[in-house]
């Protein structure tokens, strides 16, 4: 049997197509049941196509009611039809106009890509390959285009029609009909392209640019939403300001446009002066958002925007460049909310994020490089490796050429490519060319998969006063990269000395930059200071300035000394993580820490909690104890997941003995009876308080619960509510079910606040959690077609309760694979995204290992799986 994923696509076969689109016009016809779109390509042949080359079109479930070639129908035996492509057998050997039109049924769309219908409203999503369900087109990102569409529909279903580009006419027609016709005069692949048409409400604003260009600012949403669509206006015109100031870029359409849908596989889509969201990234107001739902909500408004000029004006070639506009925008909407919050808060919250998504990727079945070179699926390379580790590649190139540097290779690449769809190379060499360097060891970071193993070891002369540091490097290997070659890496370093002061030395050998970074360029390096007074404590990796692991033998004492005298926040962070991280391996290992160890720890995090100087959002982080996962993954092999709950849940309860008055007064001295405000300062003060109420529930303090509930029953906003009742789940405490239910009960009618419930309830550690999940989702009330939902329901426990999801009895492997199963036939990007849950089994020890591979097999052996999940499960199972 031939399946699907047999299909793989390679970097290495790119080239151009043989034709490219000069001008399209769309018009489209939106009725309540089918929608008509009629489209005219103006066409021509790339110079060097042979005469008679076929025009192969890209078309996914379209249904063609006519073409025409320069106005004159086309006979039955000049094109052939089949469930992927339109083929013109013998197109013109000239510049032509093909006419098409096809019949869509968007309410029956229900894999949400291409023109679908989501609650009223028309909507589209085009990437990567959607526009393709809307026309037949040359559906691939280097093929860019100006689009002029005409959109027409019913006034009452859809008074306001909304697309790509400026305004440019509108009207009513005599058939009870409105129209709009919308021209976006900068070229743009398909992917880009947007339209949206439904009964909305709005709020609007402007936004004048550096150069006066005065821009009308919308947010579409359900109508009586609007109130919740201010903070993300307020957050589009930070964004605006923040890319003039910080890279010189303005905004250059006179509109700008946002649409909140409520069902959209993604979280946001850049298109061309029309971004179409999740509405869990558009919708905020206090008492059903949380600080997190602000925070998220601003950062991907800003990254959507920033896209404009990264994404859009240079887009990427192939898909196999991805990376260029995502690890790009992530690492400027990084960088902005950095500027706009807490620096060293915001960098903790990435390294976390990268740690907890992208180093298991990156260490499992599914490891890709940030620039894959092969795919089945192009769904399934929107990975937290594109993304994440993609921003922290143009991270460490800001590092190693300095924020001068970095910015004026930055200028050349939007000078010399604005209107480009262009490659990785390119953008490296911008920098190369800037900057006068060679970069091209660097641009393997694009190209490698895995992440590199740092050990470091050092050694201190006092007679000739000389502080020698070796770091050599390993990455293992990976699916279809056997072999690695050494990265250069960037270590942001500093020498502490006894004192707890920064030391100096009189001259340094290797490759040291400056006297805050060095570069491990080979498989080893030795640096060498001469001049150091006294043996020094090594701060590395500062600002976690490489995405590596980092072994090294350093003593918990060295530890808890950077925690106290380091002057670099996010190494004080990690110096507490590490010291932890000791204790649990140590204890799970059978080797258990003792009072001292516990003493110390506990002393290091009370100074840190009690601090004038600190601010509260970063103490509430000091005060975070290695996650599962992360243990999990540091152990590596043979994983007992049931262990490591039970050790961590000893070390937080054996620190709140000796933290408890600590922690009672953070939390008591971070109330605050001001009106809600999302700001830095309120929310750092909730972080912290919430945090310590969540130690003092989970750490078992007196009368933990009791607290829990009474903020549950007082709270004002949704943080504040939130955070307890997560609290008592977390504790299962007393009351923990009835504020479950009763939480439910209130908030049930507020998807967005339900999908909280859904999320809480799937963590739940007890044995009765998939009976429960089984249950919401038998519910006839439970919405099975909407991505947030589900992701939220079997999302959260396939990749975050894990003690259930990998139960020995294999019954959590088996739930998540009848799900899969089950969706796959409905949105397979949903199906194939939780699958990815498997991507450590093989880590777990052997009687997991062998559930899950029982899961896994069955649910292969079952087949007619999509081609998004059958890449997926093949790659997972091979690995
Ligand atoms: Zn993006």
């Amino acid at each position: 049997m031939r399946t699907e994923t047999e299909h793989t696509i390679f970097l290495k076969d790119y080239a151009p197509s043989p034709y490219k689109i000069d001008k399209v016009e769309l018009d489209v016809k939106i009725g309540p049941v089918t929608s008509r779109v009629r489209a005219l390509l103006t066409i021509t042949p790339r110079p060097g196509t042979a005469p008679g080359t076929p025009l192969v079109l890209d078309g996914d479930d379209l249904k063609l009611d006519s073409i025409a070639v320069d106005g004159l129908p086309l006979p039955l035996t000049a094109y052939e039809v089949d469930t992927t492509a339109l083929t013109i057998e013998e197109p013109p050997a000239r510049t032509f106009a093909l006419e098409t039109e096809v019949t869509l049924e968007p309410e029956r769309n229900i894999k949400l890509m291409g023109f679908y219908r989501s609650g009223g409203t028309w909507c589209t999503q085009c990437e990567p390959e959607g526009f393709r369900r809307i026309t037949y087109y040359l559906d691939r990102p280097d093929v860019l285009a100006p689009f002029k569409v005409t959109m027409s529909a019913d006034k009452t279903l859809a008074p306001v029609l909304l697309a790509n580009g400026n305004l440019i006419d509108s009207g009513d027609l005599d058939d009870g009909t409105h129209f709009a016709v919308w021209e976006d005069p900068f070229p743009k692949p398909a992917y880009l392209f947007a339209m949206v048409a439904g009964d909305l409400g709005s709020i609007h604003d402007n936004f004048t640019t550096a150069s006066g260009r005065k821009v009308t600012l919308g947010v579409y949403a359900s109508h009586g939403k609007q109130d919740e669509c201010l903070w993300a206006m307020d957050s589009l015109k930070r964004s605006m300001a923040w890319d003039e100031r910080r890279f010189g870029r303005e905004y250059d359409l006179d509109i700008f446009n946002i649409v909140a849908v409520s069902d959209f596989n993604f979280g946001a889509m850049e298109n061309k002066g029309l971004n179409i969201f999740n509405d869990k990234l558009v919708f905020v107001k206090p008492d059903s958002a949380t600080d997190d739902d602000y925070y998220n909500v601003e950062r991907v408004i800003a990254h959507e925007y920033f896209h404009n000029w990264t994404g859009d004006r240079i887009t990427c070639r192939d898909w196999f460049q991805l990376c260029l506009k995502e690890g790009l925008t992530v690492y400027r909407d990084q960088e902005f909310t950095s500027d706009e919050r807490s620096r060293a808060v915001k960098r903790i919250d990435d390294v976390r994020t990268l740690r907890a998504a992208q180093f298991p990727e990156d260490g499992g079945p599914l490891a890709h490089p940030a620039r894959p070179d092969r795919y089945k699926e192009i769904n399934n390379f929107y990975t937290a490796t594109v993304y994440e580790k993609g921003a922290e590649i143009v991270r460490m190139l800001a590092t190693l050429l300095g924020e001068a540097g970095f910015r004026k290779g930055m200028d050349l690449y939007f000078e010399r490519h604005d209107g480009d769809a262009t490659t990785i190379e390119a953008f490296i060499k911008v920098f190369e060319d800037a900057n006068g360097v060679d970069l091209q060891h660097f641009q393997t970071w694009y190209l490698q998969a895995g992440t590199p193993v740092v050990t470091v070891s050092d050694s201190y002369d006092a007679a000739s006063q000389t502080y020698k540091l070796t770091l050599s490097q390993n990455t293992a290997p990976t699916p279809g990269q056997d072999t690695k070659v050494p990265l250069p890496i960037p270590v942001k370093f500093g020498l502490i000395g006894p004192n707890g002061s920064p030391m100096s030395w009189s001259s340094a050998s290797g490759d040291v930059r400056s006297d805050d970074l060095l570069v491990l360029d080979g498989a080893s390096a030795t640096f060498e200071f001469k001049g150091v007074a006294n043996k020094p404590v090594p701060s590395l990796f500062r600002e976690f300035s490489a995405p590596v692991n980092i072994v090294s033998k350093a003593t918990q004492a060295d530890r808890l000394f950077l925690a106290r005298h380091d002057s670099d926040p996010f190494s004080r962070w990690q110096s507490l993580q590490d010291v932890s991280m000791a204790l649990l391996l140590d204890a799970i290992a059978g080797r258990e820490w003792t009072d001292t160890d516990i003493d110390a720890l506990s002393a290091a995090l009370e100074d840190a909690v009690t601090s004038k100087t600190l601010d509260p959002s970063f103490k509430s982080l000091t005060l975070t104890v290695p996650p599962e996962q992360l243990i999990a993954r540091t152990i590596g092999s043979n994983v007992d997941p049931e262990k490591i709950r039970t050790v961590r849940l000893k070390l937080i309860r054996d620190l709140v003995v000796r933290l408890e008055p600590a922690l009672a007064a953070a939390y008591r001295d971070n109330q605050s009876s001001a009106a809600f405000s999302p700001d830095t300062v309120q929310s750092g003060q909730r972080a912290l308080k919430n945090q310590a109420l969540t130690y003092l529930v989970v750490g078992g303090a007196t009368d933990g619960g009791g607290f829990a509930r009474r903020q549950y029953d007082s709270a004002t906003n949704m943080t504040d509510r939130f955070a307890a009742l997560a609290a008592a789940v977390a504790g299962w405490t007393a009351d923990a079910e009835a504020m479950l239910g009763h939480f439910r009960t209130m908030f049930t009618a507020d998807p967005l606040v339900f999908d909280k419930w859904l999320a809480l309830s799937a963590s739940i550690r007890g044995d009765d959690v998939i009976d429960r999940i089984k249950a919401i989702l038998a519910d006839p009330a439970f919405p099975a077609n909407n991505p947030n939902r589900l992701r939220s329901l079997v999302g959260s426990f396939a990749m975050g309760n894990t003690t259930q999801f990998a139960r020995a009895d294999g019954a959590g492997f088996r739930f998540v694979t009848e799900f899969v199963t089950d969706v796959d036939k409905r949105n397979p990007q949903v199906a194939a995204r939780v699958l990815t849950a498997f991507r450590s089994w093989r880590s777990f020890e052997p009687v997991r290992m062998a559930a899950a591979e029982t899961a896994l097999t069955a649910l292969r052996d079952a087949g007619g799986l999509s081609r998004n999940t059958a890449d997926i499960l093949e790659r997972t199972l091979a690995g």
